[in-house]
């Protein structure tokens, strides 16, 4: 050391003093051999008070060891380089604080020894910059997360805006259809009603005119033929007005549904004994007679409904002398019932459309009709998760099969 002391000029001594970076000469012991005013300000020292101290007192005291070993490893090869290889490296000034440094090593050969010059610089003030730009960029970061988040829960709070006003779109076009639908009906009702009711009507006048007529007691067969004439026609006009009334409770939703277990006879029975008033001359229905044991769980009024208009339909679009036949068949959880004519049957082409609301096959309009019956057994068969479905040629007959679940069939 007092060889090198000794050896170096002035010139050194001015250009280290001009140097703003801190420079630190280590002997191969890592002995400080000479420091700079720089380096001395930057760690703490006063002028010479570094000198012959270990290079260790200017490193944080958790980085000896590992220091100690990278310098040795460093001085038996002689390439200058940065320090670190992107580690942060520290300082420690003599009041043992410490900041954040950048050092650059330069070994070097004179007069038979080894040195190792390092070129320090204090980033303390880049350090920090960097430190705020992180904040800031984490900040930033942070303000667009927030931002981005309110603006897809607004996206959010607009779609289900959007979703609820296309629902409420969609029930207005609804309730305005069904009320335009509402309309049409009534004024379909009032055309019908003038068409179909005029009819009936006049019978029953003409009926109760001439009953009223047969005043001797032995012409009670002639009353009663009119009487039955009357209470057919009521019947018949009775059972257009309930078609109509279960339009329009389907029409608007308001159609209500009573389930429960009663005797299968009890319905064919009422069904047969309203539709026998009906026959026409030789017509006959025959209809199974081992039934009484049959329970079902179904609403009784909708199975009636649907019975009725069959029946009706099947006397109404057959022949005098036809048969009738209905067929009664318990599956596992379901009950089908066929009704069999032997009428006119309908036309093929028109077949698709039998069950549209009013549609009225071609061979059928010079009789009385509303075209609504199917309609609407379809539509609370298929409410109530049974079915309808037909087979028909025309001029040979029909058979009308309706299908619906039921829990016990048998008792
Ligand atoms: P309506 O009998 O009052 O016209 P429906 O809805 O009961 O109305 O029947 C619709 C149409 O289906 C009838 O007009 C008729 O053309 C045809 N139809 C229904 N049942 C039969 C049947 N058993 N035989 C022939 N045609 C039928």
């Amino acid at each position: 050391m007092k060889v090198f002391e000794e050896k170096k000029g002035n010139v050194f001594r001015i250009l280290s003093e001009a140097i703003s970076e801190g420079i630190v000469i280590v002997n191969e012991k890592q002995e400080i051999v000479t420091s700079n005013e720089a380096a001395d300000r930057m760690f703490g020292y006063e002028a010479g008070e570094l000198l012959g101290q270990n290079l260790n007192v200017l490193i944080p005291r958790k980085y000896h060891n590992n220091h100690h070993k990278q310098v040795d490893e460093f001085m038996d090869r002689s390439d200058p380089r940065q320090m670190g290889h992107g580690r942060d490296l520290y300082g420690r000034r003599k009041d043992e604080t410490t900041f954040p440094v950048e050092a650059g090593l330069n070994p070097f050969e004179i007069y038979g020894s080894r040195y190792v010059m390092a070129l320090v610089t204090d980033i303390t003030v880049r350090k920090t910059q960097e430190l705020k730009i992180v904040e800031l960029n984490s900040e930033l970061e942070q303000k667009i997360e927030a931002r981005t988040h309110a603006l897809s829960q607004t996206v959010n709070e607009l779609k289900e805006e959007v979703a609820k006003r296309k629902e409420a779109e969609y029930k207005i076009t609804e309730s305005l259809r069904k009320e335009r639908e509402l309309n049409e009906l009534k004024t379909k009702f009032l055309s019908l009603v003038s068409h179909e009711f005029k009819t009936p009507l006049s019978g029953i006048l003409t009926s109760a005119t001439l009953a009223g007529k047969y005043t001797e007691t032995e012409q009670q067969d002639k009353r009663e033929k009119h009487l039955r004439t009357i209470q057919n026609k009521v019947k018949y006009l009775n059972n257009i007005l309930n078609d109509f009334l279960s339009i329009e409770r389907l029409e608007l939703g308001k159609a209500t549904y009573k389930f429960d277990t009663f005797p299968l006879s009890k319905v064919v029975n009422e069904v047969i004994y309203n539709a026998n008033m009906l026959l026409k001359e030789g017509q006959n229905i025959i209809y199974p007679s081992n039934i009484d044991d049959i329970n079902v769980f179904f609403d009784e009024k909708i199975l009636e409904l649907s019975l009725t208009n069959l029946i009706n339909n099947a006397i109404k679009y057959s022949s005098e002398g036809t048969i009738i036949n209905m067929i009664i068949t318990p599956e596992k959880d379901s009950l089908n019932i066929k009704i069999i004519d032997q009428g006119r049957g309908i036309p093929e082409k028109e077949q698709k459309f039998i069950f549209n609301r009013y549609f009225r096959a071609e061979n059928a309009l010079l009789d009385p009709g509303t075209g609504i019956g199917l309609n609407i057994v379809k539509s609370h068969l298929e409410s109530l998760g049974g079915t309808i479905i037909f087979e028909s040629e025309e001029n040979k007959g029909s058979t009308f099969t309706i299908t619906f679940p039921t829990k016990n069939t048998t008792e």
